[in-house]
């Protein structure tokens, strides 16, 4: 049996941010502003907190503003939605993100609804959504994206190929079929109700995996020399007792010595989230001053 190739989704997440900085370093120069990314929090989720503070640091890094806006767990919906509709008139930001899960008591897709989708970098509001599968420019959901990005690299056309996508989510499954449809791929979705799944798997030249079930996917399940894609992030019990560690979806260390090329957990796909972010936020902001930029140079 062979050895996979390791796809390094965290090295090609690091390129991808050098080539944003210098589009915003270009940005700022013709535009007399940095681009701006403004990321709304609402609550005291650690791991959330994790994540805006990750985001915030690599927008700076990359040389554009970053705007934090921290509401209480228990601030009502109106104060959240006054704060989008602040955003979306403020001409220095040019990305809203609005970081989930959101309270309990504060209906999702009433927000996303309210951001404007011209600055709906996280691609998540229903005309982003429209516009993936009518194929009209918009923005993508930056994780599916990153993935896309990845099988590109790996593979490069992606045209007649089987493509199966485990999940069927708004945030990855869905987006990533669209996407991998885009590149004429033969798509295929699968979920917790298909049948005979690791047959549906066998006949794959692609494998994304977005369940979030540590280790779902086998060895043998997969066509020998198969691409495959891990999205999954799980944590398990590790080695040493009271520690855990990160696994994804699929079983790496027997699916590696089946498949031909595949991503690490971690390592692999969840380094391309932000950096997809703020390759996000510059193109609307190139959209939204008006200056040609070649999107496609990212
Ligand atoms: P989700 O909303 O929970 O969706 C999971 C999907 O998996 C659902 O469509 C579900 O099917 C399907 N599923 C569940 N059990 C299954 C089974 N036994 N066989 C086949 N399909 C099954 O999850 P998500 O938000 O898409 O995230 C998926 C994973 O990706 C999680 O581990 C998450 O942490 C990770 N993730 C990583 C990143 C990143 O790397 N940056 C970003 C987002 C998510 P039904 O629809 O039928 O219930």
């Amino acid at each position: 049996m062979g050895q996979a190739a390791i796809i390094d989704g965290k090295g090609f997440a690091e390129g991808l941010r050098a080539r944003v900085a210098d589009c915003a370093a270009a940005f700022t120069h013709k535009a007399g502003r940095k681009a701006g990314l403004a990321v709304v929090l609402v609550g005291e989720d650690p791991a959330s907190q994790v994540y805006v503070r990750s985001k915030g640091k690599q927008t700076v890094a990359c040389g554009m503003a970053s705007f934090e806006h921290t509401l209480p767990a228990d601030a009502d919906e109106a104060q959240l939605l006054g704060v989008v509709d602040r955003l979306n008139r403020d001409p220095a930001v040019d990305g809203i993100l609005v970081q989930l899960p959101l309270p309990a008591h504060m209906d999702e897709q009433k927000v996303i609804a309210a951001i404007n989708p011209d600055k709906d970098v996280d691609g998540f509001h229903v005309v982003n959504v429209g516009r993936l599968a009518t194929g009209l420019p918009g923005f993508v959901p930056c994780t599916p994206l990153g993935c896309i990005m990845l099988l590109q690299h790996t593979l490069g056309s992606l045209a007649g190929l089987n493509a199966v996508v485990i999940g069927r989510s708004n945030i990855v499954g869905k987006p990533m079929a669209q996407l991998l449809l885009a590149q004429s791929c033969t798509v295929t979705i699968a979920h917790s109700r298909t049948r005979d799944l690791s047959e549906v798997v066998r006949r794959a030249d692609i494998v994304v995996a977005a369940v979030g079930r540590p280790d779902m996917v086998k060895a043998d399940w997969l066509k020998p020399g198969a691409t495959v894609i891990d999205v999954g992030i799980n944590r398990v019990p590790g080695a040493e007792a009271g520690k855990t560690r990160l696994v994804g979806d699929v079983d790496f260390a027997s699916a590696s010595t089946v498949a031909g090329a595949i991503t690490p957990v971690p390592g692999g796909v969840g380094p391309m989230t932000i950096a997809v972010l703020l390759r996000n936020t510059i193109v609307a902001a190139h959209r939204n001053a008006g200056l040609a930029f070649d999107e496609s140079a990212l």
